[in-house]
């Protein structure tokens, strides 16, 4: 068997084009979805990242506005400067670049941002809405994995799906993702005993752990369905992921490559959450 790539480069670019039309669609009732994207200091991988979202967002017609704030940036002025987009009606997603200069608390960055406009899903209260199953904004990698797998017309209800990671960002919410949609979850992290054992029930496994060719062939059942979602750079500068293709795709079903696969579905995932904040506010402003 040889499995068959989940191209989430396709899927993206797919969405992206519906997501042309529904910005036209909302621009034509006086509403222009807008971003603002902050990053504090100049890592070149976060200033690459940042670039790569507001590009995404001119793509399908998004207004999106990128503020580079020197390193020395006070908390309090970055919390001020939060504070006048949670108020700027124009302003439907605020997006904070982490991580932030050590003198900057991630924390309470994440929690000055008003929820109904955290389009990357980190705020406390969206985590809360995600788990208890309402109204939220989904964190932008585990929402693209999950459309991924729902584009392909993977079942997931029933499924046994595990996890490999449980951080805040990817782990533990895409675990969340799948059980909402009526999976059987099991979390693997660092200290799980006997994990291949574990990973070989999978129907769906996905891997975040951020260690190159982590997953080979033995840790996977045979026409399982696995997700790649570690980004890692070989010595040649080029991408690979957490799972060893060339082993994996032998006895996988569906497989993600890196790159294009789980990384273009973030950034789409974003612009998504910002449609949809647009959408809301301006559903809320015909209620009142
Ligand atoms: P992270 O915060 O470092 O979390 C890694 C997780 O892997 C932790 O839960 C850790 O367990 C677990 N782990 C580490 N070593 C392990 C081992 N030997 N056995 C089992 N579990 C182990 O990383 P992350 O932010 O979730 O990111 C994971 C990967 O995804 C990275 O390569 C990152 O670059 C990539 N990523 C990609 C995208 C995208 O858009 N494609 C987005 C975000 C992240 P403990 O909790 O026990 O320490």
């Amino acid at each position: 068997m040889v499995a068959e790539l989940i191209k989430g480069n396709e899927i993206a670019q797919a969405k992206r084009d519906e997501m042309k039309d529904e910005v036209a669609r909302l621009k034509e009732e006086g509403v222009i979805p807008g971003l603002v994207v902050i990053l504090v200091g100049n890592d070149p991988a976060s200033l690459s990242y940042v670039r790569g979202k507001t590009k995404a967002c001119k793509q399908v017609g998004i207004n999106g506005k990128l503020i580079e704030l020197p390193e020395e940036t006070s908390e309090e002025k970055l919390l001020e400067l939060i504070d006048h987009y949670n108020q700027d009606e124009t302003c439907h997603g605020i997006l904070v670049q982490l991580p932030l200069p050590d003198h900057i608390s991630d924390t309470a960055i994440i929690e000055a941002i008003s929820p109904e406009k955290d389009v990357d899903g980190f705020h406390p209260i969206n985590i809360g809405r995600m788990m208890t199953g309402q109204r939220a904004f989904l964190p932008c990698t585990p929402f693209g994995i999950i459309e991924m797998v729902k584009m392909k017309g993977i079942p997931i209800e029933g499924k046994h799906v595990v996890v490999i990671g449980r951080s805040n960002i990817v782990g533990k919410p895409v675990g969340q993702l799948f059980l909402n949609e009526n999976a059987t979850v099991t979390y693997c992290h660092s200290r799980t005993a006997n994990m291949k054992e574990i990973t070989k029930q999978a129907d769906i496994l996905v891997v975040a752990v951020g260690k190159m060719h982590f997953v080979g062939k033995e840790f996977v059942k045979p026409g399982a369905v696995v997700i790649d979602v570690g980004i890692n750079r070989k010595d040649d500068g080029k991408l690979t992921g957490d799972v060893n293709f060339e082993e994996v795709e032998q006895v996988a079903s569906y497989l993600t490559p890196v790159p294009k696969g789980v990384g273009p579905m973030t950034i789409t995932m974003l612009l998504q959450n910002t449609i949809q904040s647009a959408k809301w506010s301006h559903q809320t402003e015909g209620v009142h």
